[in-house]
């Protein structure tokens, strides 16, 4: 026994690891033309969760202008994941990405300026709410770990595009499981407006 004990106390350490550098090495790249300065020289203070509705191909096109839709015209949210957790940042964390719309939060009107947008790959209502799997989930998680760090974003404001655009949007919709985040130490157990 006192031997399994002590060897867990030297592997412990060894295995610990920094968010920051494991994302870096892990997010791909792509220069989105959707963005601009954060108006008033606003920084980051909220992370916005979004569900793409469509598969990431077709986003990917869309957040490029490859295609424009109609309706929605430019977007782009800072990072997407894939439904294999693979992280795709289209805007840096400095500029404004066009991911909020019209919303609104605790005071906040210009959500977009305020914020860093994540979409996860998911058919949400188009697809019949599929899970988010695991793997896409546990990325979301070290993603907003390490976004969380170095903005120092309060996870009371940790929130979902439905929270800030409620007569608008649904996503990343009911079968998103915000308890999961909880557990794993990002946002609040029960949210709601100030
Ligand atoms: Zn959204």
């Amino acid at each position: 026994m006192f031997i399994k004990k002590s060897l867990r106390h030297v592997v412990m350490p060894i295995i610990r690891y920094s968010y920051t550098n494991i994302m870096k090495s892990k997010i791909i790249k792509h220069n989105s033309p959707n963005f601009e300065d954060r108006k008033n020289t606003a920084k980051p203070c909220f992370i916005i969760i979004h569900c793409t509705e469509m598969s990431w191909k077709d986003a990917h096109k869309l957040y490029m202008n490859e295609e424009i839709d109609k309706n929605a015209g430019r977007i782009s949210p800072h990072y997407v994941i894939e439904k294999d957790g693979t992280i795709h940042q289209y805007v840096d964390e400095e500029k404004r990405a066009w991911h909020a719309g019209k919303s609104y939060w605790d005071g906040y009107t210009d959500i977009n300026s305020y914020s860093i947008g994540i979409e996860l790959e998911n058919m949400g209502k188009m697809g019949g709410y599929p899970k988010y799997p695991k793997i896409q989930m546990d990325a979301l998680v070290d993603l907003c770990k390490d976004i969380k760090s170095r903005n120092n974003i309060e996870d009371k404001y940790i929130l979902g595009h439905s929270d800030i655009a409620p007569d608008r949007k649904t996503d990343p919709d009911k079968h998103f499981d915000w308890s999961y985040l909880f557990k794993n130490g990002i946002g609040l157990k029960n949210i709601k407006a100030q």
